[in-house]
């Protein structure tokens, strides 16, 4: 046996005591695992900030956001999952139906290593919720700050072994897509998730997915462009660009092109470490392929980019068909591209392969709305960037290259759960059509009574 069916095994165990406490013991043990992290927040954010290269203060924003979906997952599970009665419909009048969404087992987590403490707790805190138990792999790039979640967990929930972690590489991902766990909920990029998919299709394990972007921002000719230039500028600059949901490319209406660009140039400034040695030589290419085939350097230029650093490129008239516009990029560059109507910013916006998140910069409320609603992503902000990230009560996840299923919310707790239907018959139904001596003259009057309900 392998030590991560060796894990898995021992998950087991403890998914049989976590599943059988209720939701009210639960949240009493999440919410000790919370304040453990809420008061610990200075050392995991030292950790995190030494595996990625982010700076402290990023690091903590990112624990803290975490913690307010904790937060959210215990105090709702309960009310999202618990038993509900529900109204049992014409047919079945004579039975009690009852509604549940009960644990799956054990979840196999695989997370990524730009976000390590909040994009892999958006489905581990979300899982423990809904009563599983958790085996977390998570980037060989963020070991320790996986292992420091799961020592958190011994420590603020004493006992079985609810949460663990196996160390390794995708190796050991590979392994726990195939250890016989109840789901999966992978974070990474679309090519990985293909692999972990046919894996996951050999055991039929389901599976959620959380894969990469290449987000949208729109800017409509009435925006607040000092606004949106701040927010592209977070949204594409922030964490050295490597944030699933930040911002890749920009659609700035004509009229607006030329202020919007300079606002932008005046704020991207200052060079950044980026987590891994492969990603600036992707940069690079995507950098490189944008002005070989016309694209301007608004502000960089290939040299920006050096081993391990890179300093903001703002690239402007870049064709749609080139790698910096079709290809996720995950570093601090952004396309700035002109359009001649909201219209043809929607169409471009969706014209890619990926569908995360996007955002709309207009002061026309409902416009911004209205063009939220055309665009294919699981999540879109209307004046700001990542608005969606800090509300708990939304679902998170995407479509196309950018996965499926829902992690966050409602639709997170339920991701991860099994809905169970129950019907508890209080008397014989006067109708009865559910017996094999069925009555003719009962199954006539039956009919008689649907065409009445249905056919009129
Ligand atoms: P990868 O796809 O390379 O890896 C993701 C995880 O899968 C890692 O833990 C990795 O392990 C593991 N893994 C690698 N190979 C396998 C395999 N064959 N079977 C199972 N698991 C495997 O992505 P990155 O870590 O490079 O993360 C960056 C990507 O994640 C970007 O595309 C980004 O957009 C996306 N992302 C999406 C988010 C979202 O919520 N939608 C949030 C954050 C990132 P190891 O690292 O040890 O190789």
């Amino acid at each position: 046996m392998t030590e991560v069916q060796a894990t898995v095994e021992k998950a087991r165990s403890a998914a049989r005591w976590w599943g059988g406490l209720g939701h009210r013991e639960r949240r009493t043990r999440l919410l000790a695992w919370k304040r453990h992290l809420a008061r610990h927040i200075g050392e995991l954010a030292a950790l995190v900030a030494e595996e990625t290269g982010k700076t402290q203060d990023d690091a903590a924003l990112e624990v803290m956001l975490a913690v307010e979906h904790l937060d959210w997952a215990a105090r709702n599970a309960g009310k999202v999952l618990g038993r509900r009665r529900v109204p049992s419909g014409m047919l079945a009048a004579n039975h009690v139906a009852t509604l549940e969404y009960l644990p799956l087992g054990v979840v196999g987590v695989i997370g990524p290593w730009n976000y390590p403490v909040y994009t892999p707790l958006g489905s581990v805190s979300y899982a423990l919720a809904a009563g599983n138990a958790v085996v977390f792999k998570p980037s060989e790039h963020t070991p320790r700050t996986g292992a420091w979640l799961a020592d958190a967990w011994a420590a603020a929930v004493p006992g079985e072994p609810v949460l663990q972690v196996v160390l390794g590489d995708g190796s050991a991902g590979a392994q726990l897509t195939w250890s016989g766990v109840d789901k999966i909920a992978f974070t990474g990029s679309a090519a990985t998730a293909r692999k972990v998919m046919a894996t996951c299709a050999e055991t039929l394990t389901p599976l959620v997915v959380e894969g990469g972007g290449k987000d949208a921002m729109i800017v409509a000719a009435d925006a607040d462009l000092d606004a949106a230039a701040r927010a592209a500028a977070f949204g594409g600059f922030g964490n050295a660009g490597q944030t699933c949901a930040g911002v890749e490319r920009v659609y700035v209406e004509r009229s607006v092109y030329p202020q919007f660009l300079a606002k932008l140039g005046a704020l991207a400034v200052g060079e950044q470490t980026m987590t891994t040695a492969e990603q600036p030589a992707i940069v690079r290419a995507h950098v490189e392929d944008a002005l070989s085939r016309g694209g301007r350097a608004v502000v960089g230029e290939p040299s920006s980019i050096t081993a391990r650093t890179v300093a903001p490129v703002v690239l402007a008239e870049v064709p749609e068909d080139s790698i910096a516009v079709t290809e996720e990029t995950f570093g601090p560059t952004l396309v700035v591209n002109p359009v001649d109507s909201l219209a043809e910013a929607i169409t471009l916006a969706n014209a890619s392969k990926y569908g995360l998140a996007a955002s709309i910069f207009s002061k026309n409320a409902h416009a911004a709305a209205a063009t939220a609603r055309k665009l294919r992503t699981g999540a879109a902000s209307v004046n700001a960037v990542l608005g969606f990230a800090g509300v708990p009560s939304l679902p998170f996840g995407g479509v196309g290259d950018s996965g499926f299923g829902r992690i966050h919310g409602a639709d997170g707790l339920r991701e991860f759960s099994r809905a169970q239907a129950v019907t508890r018959q209080r008397f014989a139904a006067p109708m009865d059509l559910m017996r094999l001596d069925r009555d003719p003259k009962v199954m006539r009057r039956a009919l008689t009574l649907f065409h009445l309900r249905h056919g009129r």
